[in-house]
């Protein structure tokens, strides 16, 4: 484990100043979920993060890349630390309870022991519950580090002990002033479609694609979604998957029965129908993207704001 000494990877400055503050220097415990990015980003950041909690230098100067703690991270060997194995297909119950057990035992150090789970969503039912039981009731000075891909597939009662912390991917970060307009348009098409994915995962609820309204008028996302989800439907049939369909939609799209995709796709058509007409757009809007995101198993009323 490397981890930056200066700034945490994929956080804003004033982001990673507040995380600072209230994890570092206060020493907080409890859980945080991180998620966004992509599965490399966000164990970047979490290893920023376990070396700053456990670093023993000043707060302000955390990580130091030189203590006792930093040094035994770099060995791979700290033993306050306690990380769930993050190549196994799922999360039992045993496994919970080893962590449990293990972060029972007095820190070895002065400081926090932190029980790591990356992946949070390969957890069992078992497991999930014996876990939320465990941040109910933390065992001493603890603090939990949750990372997950597809966080709207966790409990929502887990979600909502967890302080969520969104890493933004590095390579998002390009200058968008130098880029010619075609590539303007291409990354914003791409940004929109990352968030249909995201929204498909329950990762965001329907109001987070507001940002997108000046990117895509309602027609062009009925449009767009009357395509996919005709295609999506047609692949279900055992047709093959149409060449327009994007890929970060193929499989999660995919993953639905066709007793979902008709309806969705016959709101879309009716909501193509009504971008000509007189339709009120936001909320015309709203109701595609609420459908689509309660299509896919998410409710937005257990979902808990950033
Ligand atoms: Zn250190």
């Amino acid at each position: 484990m490397t981890a930056s000494v200066e700034a945490m990877p994929g956080v804003s400055a004033a982001f990673a100043a507040s995380v600072r503050a209230r994890w570092i220097t206060e020493a907080r415990e409890g859980a945080l979920l991180v998620v966004g990015a992509s599965p490399r980003e966000r164990k970047e950041a979490v290893e920023w993060l376990v070396q700053a909690i456990l670093c023993e230098e000043a707060p302000v100067a955390r990580p130091c890349g030189s203590c006792w703690s930093c040094r035994h991270l770099d060995s791979g060997q700290h033993p306050d630390l306690h990380a769930l194995p993050a190549d196994q297909p799922r999360i039992g119950i045993d496994e919970i309870r080893d962590l449990i057990g293990a972060l029972m035992l007095t820190p070895h150090r002065m400081g926090r022991k932190i029980g790591w789970i990356p992946q949070t969503e390969r957890m069992t039912e078992g497991a999930a519950n014996a876990f939320l039981k465990t941040l109910e009731e933390p065992p001493g000075p603890t603090v939990f580090i949750l990372e997950s891909s597809r966080p709207g597939s966790l409990k929502a009662t887990i979600r909502s002990r967890c302080e969520r912390l969104r890493i933004q991917s590095l390579k998002a970060g390009r200058d968008v002033d130098t880029a010619s307009p075609e590539e303007s348009a291409g990354d914003a098409r791409r940004s929109l479609i990352g968030d249909y994915a995201r929204l498909l995962d329950g990762e965001i609820g329907p109001l987070d694609l507001e940002k997108h309204r000046a990117t895509t008028s309602l027609s062009e996302m009925a449009h767009d979604w009357s395509l996919w989800l005709a295609g999506a439907a047609k692949s279900a049939l055992g047709w093959p998957v149409p060449p327009d369909l994007p890929e970060p939609l193929k499989h999660r799209l995919g993953r639905l029965s066709l007793s979902v995709l008709l309806p969705l796709y016959t709101l879309a058509r009716e909501t193509e129908y009504l971008a000509r007409t007189s339709a009120n757009d936001r909320l015309a809007r709203e109701a595609l993207l609420v459908s689509l995101f309660q299509g896919c198993g998410h409710d937005d009323r257990e979902r808990k704001t950033d």
